[in-house]
């Protein structure tokens, strides 16, 4: 897809923070963040969202998330993490390529405190490539047992 943004990202055509990337996923901060660390897990390939993609892509896109997931609740201490994804305008969707959040929560809130976001800062975005860097062996654990 030519213009998609995050066909873009994963060609490395436009610039993101990005954490990880194998041949099937792309891993990168969201620009809008709820809360510090958050991240999006892209298939490589293009799809229109979760329930267009096959069946092993959607497994691997959830198993390194859930891979993000465990990094942040397990090594770095966070209280609570949103995995999820949208599908569809009508569930929130605003990029029409398949990814899944991954949403550390520090201060809580829980629901209601998904839909404050602010802009990702160069020194946030540091900062957390920084915690990730040194627990990318869970990552690489979970996409080899999918
Ligand atoms: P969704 O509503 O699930 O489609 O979420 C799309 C997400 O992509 C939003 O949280 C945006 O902040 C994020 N986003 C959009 N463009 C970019 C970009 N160029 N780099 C990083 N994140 C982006």
């Amino acid at each position: 897809m030519e213009h998609c943004v995050f066909c873009r990202i994963v060609r490395g055509e436009i610039p993101a923070y990005t954490v990880y990337k194998d041949d099937d996923v792309t891993v990168f901060l969201d620009i809008y963040p709820v809360d510090k660390g958050h991240l999006l897990v892209v298939s490589n390939t293009h799809y229109e969202s979760a329930e267009e993609a096959p069946p092993e892509t959607a497994a691997k896109v959830f198993a390194v998330a859930t891979a993000f997931a465990r990094i942040y609740r397990v090594r770095l201490g966070a209280p609570g993490v949103n995995i999820l994804t949208n599908s569809g305008r009508h569930a929130g969707q605003e990029i029409f390529h398949f990814h899944v959040h991954v949403i550390p929560r520090w201060r809580g809130g829980g629901w209601r405190a998904l839909l404050a976001r602010h802009r990702l800062t160069e020194d946030e975005a540091r900062e957390v490539l920084g915690l990730l860097e040194q627990h990318l062996d869970i990552v690489k654990e979970y996409a080899s047992r999918v």
